[in-house]
């Protein structure tokens, strides 16, 4: 069978599981022979050879198993970042968060930025290639998203730019001397009932606690005792009202929430009086 014939055979399969089933199939199947886009679409009528391994992960994809974790890559921000099981894969909004960081820190010199749960390492590695001598602290409690944060930071020579540290909030970062904290921390509702795709993903990065803001609550407080002073982060589309009267409370000098491509509020940027 050719390959043409192969997505064809194939991509009723995902029908339930994705609205691009055919585009999918083409994936599984570049990452099967190794092969980008363009040999793709070059060879469509070469004989396929792997149809007994097609088989075995179109089966798992059908379950809602993400195709990020099966093919152990995730594109964010126009770049591919690896991923793996255990560690959130990377959301399209949270490149809005990395460029509203990164239109503040180009007007910082040397900056020093801390991410608490750096997770994939997306938002630390795209600030290093993005900023000029910007140092990163990148933090998280889980050892297997530190290691894929190091792997995508060698990935991209960034590695020299960042420290890891396994740290739950600032536990275990002895100087807190930073000129930003940013943040995509958990920040979900526990009972929260997640769609079948996500169920594979790592509840300690998606569940926030009871209400969902609460790690968003400590981020804001010991930011702002630390004395930083900006801080970003993505949030709940629902928890702009609440953040805002905390962060009020706290006497910002300049808060701007954002929204996402849904047009969602998804986000925030504070600027305290330091
Ligand atoms: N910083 C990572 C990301 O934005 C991980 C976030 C998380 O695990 N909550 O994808």
């Amino acid at each position: 069978m050719t390959i043409k014939q192969t997505i064809k055979k194939y991509n009723h399969e995902l029908k339930e599981v994705t609205h691009i089933p055919s585009k999918e199939i083409e994936i599984l199947i570049m990452y099967l022979l190794d092969k980008n886009i363009i040999w793709l679409h070059l060879n469509y009528d070469k004989e396929f050879e792997k149809e007994n391994e097609l088989q075995k992960i179109v089966k798992k994809r059908a379950t809602h198993y993400p195709i990020e974790y099966i093919i152990g890559k995730a594109s964010f921000y126009g770049e591919q970042f690896l991923t793996c099981e255990q560690v959130l894969i990377p959301r399209p909004e949270t490149e809005i968060l990395v460029d509203k960081a990164k239109d503040i820190l180009e007007n910082i010199q040397n900056p020093k930025v801390i991410e608490i749960g750096t997770g994939s390492g997306i938002i630390s590695v795209m600030l290093a290639l993005l900023i000029d001598n910007i140092k990163i602290t990148a933090i998280d409690i889980n050892d297997k998203a530190l290691e894929l944060a190091q792997k995508n930071a060698i990935k991209f020579k960034v590695d020299h730019k960042i420290d890891f540290i396994k740290s739950d909030l600032f536990d275990n970062v002895s100087e807190v001397n930073y000129d930003m904290c940013i943040s995509n921390p958990p920040y979900i509702a526990n009972n929260y009932k997640l769609p079948y795709n996500v169920k594979f993903e790592p509840g300690n990065a998606l569940f926030g606690g009871e209400v969902g803001d609460e790690l968003l609550n400590n981020i804001i407080s010991i930011t702002y005792e630390s004395n930083i002073k900006y801080l970003c982060c993505e949030m709940g589309y629902d928890q702009r009202e609440p953040l805002a009267k905390l962060l009020k409370s706290l006497k910002s000098k300049k808060i701007e929430f954002y929204k996402d491509y849904s047009d969602f509020d998804r986000g925030f940027c504070v600027e305290f009086n330091k």
